[in-house]
């Protein structure tokens, strides 16, 4: 970027001001609300030298993290909007003080979205052993990257975490990283997005993601030919280990024996670990409560269930690339429709793009009930109060009849509540019409069933178990 210096207009003061209002607009517009705050609402403008910008940052952290992957957008912008301008330097200035004081645990918005604890410094690479076999690892999926990651209200946090983790491994407070939620939430793309992250920051580090049906597998298959020694020291070489699914490795005393002690001993030496499961360490039933212990111990973020803005936004993003036109009204219905997880709605979209191009017509409203007929049944099962009176009376081996009736022993009430509780969960019905379901009950008396079995399933994990398996019976 050599050019004359007699060249270069002057940056008048004034202007400034205004002009760095408008950058932070544009940038804000480009890389999104929640990047934004997470990363950048926090520079502010320290001042021009010559043609040199320079820009305060709160703490070392977001500087880094800034210089690393915004500085270019921001010298462009700065350019464009002040055309003096030719560089951009970024300063490390706590808001409020003096002089710069390089902790990055002073940072109150980042604290307030992911729990911040005192930092320590990177650990050193171990020493060389021998390094994990190949086979051990499943290769990483080329599309599971941070930037083909949409970010909305369910998974903000844990994306937050997953780039604080990709940051700086194995930080207090962030290891383990336990990441959960349903099928098709995005838990493996996050893990995956990590580890490509940090292959690409360094190199040398050497992070191992397995499923936990693989772990499994190792281990077993290590036991048999007696050569346990070398799978743990394998094991306990990396300085990053993923386990996928450990909800798999559940009920398998020996292999949860010996994850547990290469967790500790991986902790203990300052290794990041990082786990999904399908539910919340306190919700996985048959596990030790060491290792539950153990699991929480670090930071839990959980994934929820997608919301509409957040699908119609994944479906954009990927329709961007689908090299065929994916009209915005077909997009709206997708995400209205398949609502169950990310994975379906990818399969829907996959499927429409695969139909246009094969036959060269386009996407249009039209071609989807064509092309989608038996994924828009499946998702668009309407229950019936009469198909959960049913299904609930059968499991708990009561009489229809009782749904309705007005016998009040717990035999029979307790499943009349479970099937108003399921009724309100899986149907559009008001309180009102459920409770004229019920033998003509009061919509108080409905929601006093659903209170009731709220409660009763967050203290009693059987009936909870017991309640989620009916819900997934009729669901299906
Ligand atoms: P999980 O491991 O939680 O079952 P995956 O990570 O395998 O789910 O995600 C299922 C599919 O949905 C993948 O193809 C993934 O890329 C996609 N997906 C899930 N969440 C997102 C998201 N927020 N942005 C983009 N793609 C997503
Ligand atoms: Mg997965």
């Amino acid at each position: 970027m050599d050019q004359d210096s007699g060249e270069i207009p002057p940056v008048d003061a004034g202007k400034i001001v205004e002009s760095w209002a408008r950058i932070r607009g544009r940038l804000r517009k480009e890389v999104g609300d929640v990047e934004y705050r997470n990363w950048l609402r926090q520079m502010s403008l320290a001042g021009v030298e010559g043609d040199t910008l320079f820009i305060n940052m709160p703490t070392r952290f977001i500087r880094d993290w800034v210089r690393d992957h915004y500085s270019d957008r921001l010298r462009m912008l700065c350019q464009a909007e002040l055309p003096g301008i030719r560089a951009i330097e970024l300063k490390v200035q706590p808001p409020g003080k003096a002089a710069p004081k390089l902790d990055e645990d002073e940072d109150p918005q980042l604290a307030e979205n992911v729990l911040v604890a005192p930092a320590r410094p990177a650990p050193a690479p171990s020493p060389a052993v021998e390094p994990l076999r190949n086979e051990w690892l499943v290769p990483l999926e080329p599309r599971f990257t941070f930037d083909s990651f949409v970010v909305g209200k369910p998974n903000e946090f844990a994306h937050a975490c997953a780039r604080r983790v990709a940051e700086s491994p194995a930080q207090a407070g962030f290891n383990p990283l336990f990441l959960y939620g349903g099928v098709g939430l995005g838990k493996t793309h996050l893990m995956h997005s990590i580890a490509w992250a940090l292959r690409e920051r360094e190199p040398g580090l050497s992070v191992a993601y397995m499923s936990a049906e693989k772990f499994m597998y190792r281990f077993i298959a290590a036991l048999r030919s007696h050569n346990t020694m070398e799978f743990k020291t394998q094991l306990r070489s990396v300085h990053v280990l993923m386990v996928d699914d450990l909800q798999f490795l559940i009920g398998k005393d020996n292999t949860q024996e010996e994850f547990f002690h290469t967790f500790n001993a991986l902790i203990d030496a300052g290794k990041q670990i990082i786990i999904s499961a399908d539910k919340a360490p306190n919700d996985l039933s048959g596990i030790e409560d060491r290792l539950r212990t153990r699991l929480s111990g670090g930071i839990v973020a959980d994934l929820h269930a997608t919301t509409y803005e957040l699908r119609l936004s994944i479906l954009q993003a990927k329709a961007n690339h689908a090299g065929v036109e994916v009209p915005a009204r077909v997009q709206e219905l997708l995400a209205r429709k398949i609502a169950s997880n990310v994975r379906d709605l990818e399969g829907a979209l996959n499927r429409l793009v695969a139909h246009a191009k094969l036959f060269g017509r386009p996407i249009s409203l039209d071609t989807v009930p064509e092309v989608l007929t038996d994924i828009l049944r499946a998702h668009d099962k309407r229950l019936s109060i009469d198909d959960i009176q049913r299904k609930v009376a059968e499991h708990y081996n009561i009489r229809l009849t009782e749904m309705a009736s007005a016998r009040r022993s717990r035999a029979v009430a307790r499943p009349r509540q479970v099937a108003m509780y399921l009724a309100k969960q899986l149907t559009a019905r008001s309180l009102p019409e459920i409770g004229r379901r019920f033998g003509n009950r009061d919509h108080t008396t409905v929601l006093h069933a659903v209170n009731k079995v709220t409660e009763l399933m967050a203290g009693d994990p059987a009936f909870a178990e017991d309640v989620t398996l009916l819900r997934k019976m009729l669901e299906m």
